[in-house]
């Protein structure tokens, strides 16, 4: 089943790109497997997939350590390595277990995490990989920096020794229609690019990461260079 899902989901990205004139290299699946365990990774690690997204910090630990379990009892090493992405909401308790474990962290919103994440990050493993997560809908009670915040935010992370920024994050409500899924994206893709012509970093982003299951489409019309796909994959979370 993860094998068909996978493949009709590199399809779907492959016609979004065609459709909007991009490349396809240009766009990374990163393929979402919280509520799902080991099995359901390993059995897309086989098909070739490599990124996985996890919400739970605890419970993608321990899927991660699995994983490498799984690996070293392996005859031989995979081609290329796994890459583990945090994209769940991360509280200051649980900043040292995404440092040491995670290869990505995509939701940061606040300096405070962006600080104990860089301080905790374990010398012998290489800069933790940002992404801010922004908020564009404005919506009080969600996840992510205001628009008006983030350029504070983008200078002061990108100085933090441990760290490297790597782009923006977005999760906006659902769309009622592909028009107004690509209104909301292409205004992510507008900030992406005025942080990145703002001469704020020395290193530009190159990681615009947005779209699900339901609007992959509409993210890569407007710039999506990653969409984080669960549903599509694995099946139902209930
Ligand atoms: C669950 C989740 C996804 C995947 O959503 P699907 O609709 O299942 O593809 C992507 N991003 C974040 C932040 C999520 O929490």
């Amino acid at each position: 089943m993860i094998v068909r899902n996978l493949q009709l989901v590199r399809d779907r990205i492959t016609s979004a790109c065609e459709a909007a004139g991009r490349k396809p290299a240009g766009v990374h699946l990163l393929a979402v497997s919280k509520k799902f365990g080991p099995e359901a990774v390993i059995e897309a690690i086989d098909c070739g997939q490599r990124a996985f997204g996890e919400n739970y910090i605890t419970e993608g630990v321990e899927k991660i350590l699995a994983l490498q379990a799984w690996q070293a009892a392996q005859s031989e090493p995979l081609d290329a390595p796994l890459e583990w992405h945090c994209i769940g909401p991360v509280q200051s308790n649980k900043t040292r277990l995404v440092a040491g474990h995670f290869d990505w962290v995509q939701s940061v919103d606040r300096l405070k995490i962006a600080q104990r994440l860089s301080e905790q990050r374990p010398p012998h493993l290489p800069p933790l990989q940002v992404c801010l997560q922004v908020n564009l809908d404005g919506g009080a009670n969600k996840s992510g920096v205001a628009p008006d915040e983030l350029p504070a935010l983008v200078q002061a992370v990108a100085g933090l020794p441990r760290l490297r920024l790597r782009g923006l994050m977005t999760i906006p409500e659902p769309a009622i229609d592909f028009e107004a899924a690509c209104a909301v994206h292409a205004r992510s893709r507008a900030l992406f690019n005025q942080i990145n012509g703002a001469g704020l970093l020395s290193i530009p982003m190159d990681t615009l990461s947005m779209g699900m299951t339901a609007d992959l489409e509409a993210a890569i019309a407007s710039g999506s260079t990653m969409v984080r796909v669960g549903t599509a994959i694995f099946g139902d979370r209930s």
